[in-house]
């Protein structure tokens, strides 16, 4: 499968910064082929800030991996050193290789390829992706599904062969999709997809995942205060180093340039959003978005534009961005308010905002042309 490397998602991405970072005048940074770690990766040289607000120095790199726009911002007292960021994106490079679906040597590739025949052996983070997938699947009744691979490949939505397929196509790959009959077994260390065809697709948590080790990454290495940014799941170390919140911006999901409609406070947490905007394409009067619901087949609509998760972890605040959007504005906002340290952002399109009664003023709404509302109104 040949994927489009536009940098229309990098572009927003690099919007979401901007409306994040203390320093305002940024401009786009060349990523150039780097040696880091074993493999070459698109990535840019420091650019190295004064914050006047905190007193400390920025010292920011963005790299091009697991297929999005990455941007790593540490402050402390001195330049960070080069070497520092060589670990942090050898590490995701590490991680790339062993989750993503289109890498042919990569251990899901590898369990994708011997379904229906026999498990294969993985590593504890495939085992431990697989694992949250499962917690997932049975907390939306089946609506987030990591074997949802078969249906992601007949899209093809963010490839250059995205179309709409026919009901027989679409019956043939939902009846390969079934979380339960995936095997794992944790002291083996293997994973086996009990049917041939299956496959398994971790794009909705792997990101999140990843986001959570290069944040341990970066405490290990003696840094309290930085933001790590993997194509739009925030994960903030910290507070900013002067005990202020971090400001995140919240993407507008109709603006194609990649505005904001509001701005999340954050201390030590994550943001991710799921929604229609960041992979689509448009057939007819429809936008198909890459957000799949097994049990239709099709990209669900519910009349969500987005939703924004805030949590501890990024790998929780990944799973449940794409869960909460198939479950849907009511079911979704119930599961939210029932898990502590958790809370969210929904964008509808009708232009209301639902914000999860945590937040309290930690969300500011921007764009003057929504409306907060509440589910009893
Ligand atoms: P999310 O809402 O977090 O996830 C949506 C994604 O989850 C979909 O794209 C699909 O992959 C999957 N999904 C859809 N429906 C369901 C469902 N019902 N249950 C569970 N999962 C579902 N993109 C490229 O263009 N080129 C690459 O080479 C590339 N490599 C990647 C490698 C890795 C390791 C990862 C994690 C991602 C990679 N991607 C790549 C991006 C990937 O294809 C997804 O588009 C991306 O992860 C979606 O993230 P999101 O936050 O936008 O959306
Ligand atoms: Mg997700």
């Amino acid at each position: 499968m040949k994927y489009l490397k536009t940098f229309a998602v990098s572009l927003s991405v690099m919007m979401l910064l901007s409306a994040c970072s203390p320093s305002p005048s940024e401009s786009e940074p060349m990523l150039e082929p780097t040696v880091g770690g074993e493999n070459t990766i698109l990535r840019s040289t420091s650019k190295v800030t004064n914050d006047a607000q905190t007193k400390k120095i920025i010292t920011t790199q963005e790299s091009f991996q697991i297929g999005t726009h990455i941007t790593i911002k540490v402050y402390d007292d001195k330049e960070v050193p080069n070497d520092v960021f060589d670990q942090i994106f050898g590490l995701i490079d590490i991680y790339e290789n062993r989750v993503s679906k289109t890498i042919s040597t990569s251990e899901v590739s590898n369990i994708n390829e011997n379904a229906g025949v026999e498990p294969v052996a993985v590593s504890d983070a495939v085992i431990d992706l697989v694992e949250i997938g499962q917690n997932y699947a049975a907390l939306t009744d089946g609506l987030f599904d990591v074997t949802i691979g078969p249906l992601v490949d007949l899209w093809g939505i963010g490839t250059d062969h995205a179309a709409v397929p026919s009901d027989d196509a679409r019956l043939t790959e939902m009846s390969k999709i079934d979380y339960q009959k995936i095997e794992i077994k944790p002291l083996d260390k293997t994973i086996f997809l009990k049917e041939t065809g299956m496959e398994i697709d971790l794009g909705a948590i792997a990101k999140g995942y990843i986001a959570d080790r290069v944040k341990d990454l970066i405490l290990e290495l003696g840094y309290d205060h930085a933001i790590i940014n993997l194509g739009g799941n925030v994960l903030t170390v910290g507070t900013k180093p002067n005990s202020d919140a971090w400001q995140v911006g919240v993407r507008d999901p109709q603006s194609s340039s990649g505005n904001t409609m509001g701005i999340l406070k954050l201390e030590d947490n994550s943001i991710v959003s799921s929604g229609i905007y960041e992979r689509f394409f448009n057939a007819g009067d429809t936008r198909y978005h890459h957000i799949i619901n097994p049990k239709t087949g099709s990209p669900e609509f519910n009349g969500m534009y987005s939703v924004s998760i805030v949590s501890d972890t990024s790998v929780d605040g990944d799973a449940l961005s794409t869960s909460v959007f198939l479950l849907g504005l009511e079911k979704g906002f119930a599961l939210v308010e029932s898990l502590s340290n958790v809370e969210a952002v929904f964008v509808m399109e009708d232009q209301s905002v639902y914000v999860t009664s945590g937040l309290g003023d930690r969300f500011i709404l921007t764009e003057k042309s929504y409306v907060i509302k509440s589910l009893t109104d």
